[in-house]
């Protein structure tokens, strides 16, 4: 068996502005799910208590101090 060029994987440079982009995008993204799921009291998300109760389990999964 021969290996052929049109076989290999195509390889975008590490460096790349999409890339750059898309880790900014993904860190932004789950800071502000952190935000909700942890820290979120209603007075930031205007949301009432909405959120809070919403993502109550998770917090108290995630050990944070609530009540
Ligand atoms: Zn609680």
């Amino acid at each position: 068996m021969s290996s052929s060029a049109s076989s290999q994987p195509v390889v975008h440079p590490v460096g790349s502005a999409r890339l750059l982009w898309t880790v900014l995008a993904t860190v932004a993204v789950l800071t502000l799910l952190a935000y909700l799921v942890a820290f979120d009291q209603g007075a930031v998300s205007r949301s009432g208590m909405y959120l809070h109760e919403l993502m109550h389990d998770g917090r108290h999964l995630l050990g944070v101090p609530c009540h």
